[in-house]
């Protein structure tokens, strides 16, 4: 029997959760209530290879009710069964449902969306039925492309990725030929609404994918202003990696009673990734750099900059010491980047410098490395950022670069991951040289064992060799050591650059390092330890970071309800579950137990004496 790789079966459990407070039946649940499920994210990979029979087997999408093209359209692309996202997506799509999604790439959310969507349309020549907003013009193409596979069981289907810095005009001839799944940014989007060359009218459903992106690219007016413009009784979903305030606002606004679906673990992915960081002082940067691609050789790489102008200087530098690099930032034209993103996938360059935004929603399997030379603007940029490697189920590699005024990032940037970050020290002459001997042998060993094709070139080689041990009296060894010797050129084997700058730098860190535990020891005494004031008492109230609480939160929501002056609120500490307040002791029962239904960032304070 011949044999096909096929795609093995997620084994994850989906837990679903009705939100039906009431605890109405399921059926009045899918009709009016939003369903709230909580998927268990596994790390197995959608697209982990395995062998199976060449029988056509789409079972797992079977109980959807897909019709029969799209299931072998499945089948061909080795699609065996849904992930999780999918298996709770699709059958309340297919309901025509609103829904919200939270979830990251590389967990089938495109397909989660695109293929009930595809069975719900009617292809009858009409002005467009679908509009998915994307934040980038990488991810529409993506997403344009992905609907474009599903749906080969339809050839007539129509599917147009618009964005800005394409052609205009192909893009208005292509809308007046008949578009049914427009893909596009919003800003581009909103010029062809606008001008009257996209028509809204017959829109049955629309998608926001990464909303959460697009809103900390500073899209989220214009994609409002779309909102406004498609008529009032579409299908709409929402898919985010994070759900800022923000866009949960915008869903309750414009999502009808949707299903939520939350990929629980979200750091599962982050589990394939391992995430160091080390700490280096500015101006040793770019060393540390080139120390870190020797030391953690890893096939495909992307180092993130914080400006384009950093791109530059960091890629010359990397090229000039015989690296394969290419540029990704927003000066590059559209058509090279398309380019840029292909050669990296292929593997003709190995090493990507990029900006966040030009580098947004990037998809190539083979990054197996991401620097982030300079940190990231905020903890939503870190995880797409990281999120570039450990793709498709692989294990990656995730370097930050922290100088040491920016260390008190790093917890934040824990919390949002859900790991550790751990420390890693900037690779020593040793390390490297360790590494370059460990490679090199490598090498060899592949060069060893590898057929050779030309055989007249190796017969040749053989008696020269023959020749050299026979009538020079020259030993093997010293043949081989020669060769190698030749096969390195001009570049020595070993590092021994300066690398005093890196003890320095180390000893500083563990210095800096020290005063920081002992200032979070001191923190952690005086509340456990140290008492209140005389005249206050210490209360425990129930929120905390996980909510986004700040002081200042705190401190109005109390003031409003006791009438307490805000400077008579005393010290206050923010854990990651609860807060500690400091509040005048003989608080009056009345006002005690009214404190505890206050909310304070959606959440009762449930305010206890500590
Ligand atoms: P996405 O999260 O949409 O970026 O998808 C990540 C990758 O998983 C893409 O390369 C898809 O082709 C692939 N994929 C999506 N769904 C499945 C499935 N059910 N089985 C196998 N691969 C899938």
């Amino acid at each position: 029997m011949t044999k096909k790789k096929q795609h093995e079966e997620p084994s994850c459990s989906i837990e679903a959760n009705s939100l039906n407070e009431e605890g109405t039946s399921k059926e009045k649940v899918l009709d009016n209530e939003p369903t709230k499920m909580d998927v268990e994210s596994c790390t197995q990979n959608p697209e982990e290879e395995t062998t199976a029979s060449n029988n056509i087997d789409s079972r797992g999408f079977d109980e959807f009710g897909f019709s029969e093209e799209l299931r072998n359209t499945l089948s061909q692309k080795g699609y065996n069964s849904p992930t999780p996202i999918q298996k709770a997506a699709i059958p309340e799509l297919m309901l025509g449902r609103d829904l919200v999604g939270q979830a990251q790439t590389g967990t089938g959310k495109t397909a989660a969306f695109a293929l009930p969507i595809l069975e719900r349309l009617h292809n009858d020549g009409g002005p467009p039925q679908v509009l998915v907003l994307a934040p980038t013009r990488e991810l529409a193409m993506q997403v344009a492309e992905s609907f474009r596979s599903y749906a080969a069981g339809h050839p007539h289907l129509k599917v147009l990725p618009i964005y800005g810095g394409a052609d205009f005009r192909y893009q208005i001839n292509s809308l007046k030929r008949g578009v049914d799944v427009v893909v596009g940014t919003p800003g581009r989007v909103m010029d062809h609404i606008r001008q009257g060359t996209l028509d809204t009218r017959a829109l049955k459903c629309l998608v926001l994918d990464e909303a959460d992106e697009m809103l900390r690219m500073g899209f989220i007016d214009d994609v409002e202003w779309v909102l406004e413009q498609l008529p009032s009784d579409r299908q709409m979903v929402l898919f985010s990696a994070t759900m800022p305030s923000e866009i949960r606002r915008l869903s309750k606004k414009y999502l009808n009673s949707p299903a939520e679906i939350t990929i629980k673990a979200t750091s599962q992915k982050e589990n394939l990734i391992r995430q160091r960081f080390l700490i280096v002082q500015n101006s040793y940067k770019i060393e540390a750099l080139q120390r870190v691609l020797e030391a953690v050789s890893e096939e495909g790489v992307i180092i993130f900059t914080r400006t384009k102008v950093i791109t530059l200087t960091v890629a010359e530098r990397l090229e000039a010491i015989g690296h394969s690099v290419a540029v990704l930032n927003g000066d590059v034209p559209q058509n090279q980047r398309e380019r840029t993103v292909e050669r990296l996938r292929q593997g003709s360059v190995n090493i990507l410098v990029a900006t966040d935004v030009a580098a947004r929603g990037l998809d190539v399997d083979r990054i197996g490395l991401v620097i982030n030379y300079d940190m990231p603007f905020d903890k939503e940029a870190y995880i797409h950022r990281i999120g570039r490697t450990g793709r498709a189920g692989r294990t990656g590699e995730a370097v930050l670069f922290v100088n040491p005024r920016e260390r008190g990032f790093l917890n934040n940037l824990e919390r949002a991951v859900g790991q550790s970050i751990d420390r890693m020290e900037i690779p020593s002459n040793e390390t490297i040289n360790t590494n370059r001997v460990k490679r090199l042998q490598d090498r060899l060993l592949k060069e060893v064992t590898a057929e050779r094709e030309n055989h007249k070139e190796t017969d040749i080689l053989n008696e020269l060799i023959l020749n050299m041990e026979g009538e020079l009296n020259i030993d093997a060894k010293q043949i081989a050591l020669a060769a190698i010797s030749l096969s390195l050129g001009k570049n020595p084997l070993l590092e021994n650059g300066d690398e005093s700058w890196i003890k320095q730098s180390s000893q500083r860190a563990n210095r800096n390092g020290r005063r920081d535990d002992r200032f979070k020891k001191r923190g952690r005494n005086e509340i456990d330890n140290g008492q209140p004031d005389n005249h206050m008492e210490r209360f425990r109230v129930e929120v905390g970071y996980r909510d986004r609480v700040k002081p200042g939160n705190l401190v109005g929501a109390i003031a409003n309800e006791t009438g307490l002056k805000g400077r008579m609120i005393g010290r206050i500490r923010i854990f990651e579950n609860y807060s500690l307040v400091d509040l005048p002791k003989e608080m009056p029962p009345n006002i005690f137990n009214s404190l505890k239904k206050v909310k304070v960032m959606n959440r009762e304070l449930q305010i206890n004496r500590n």
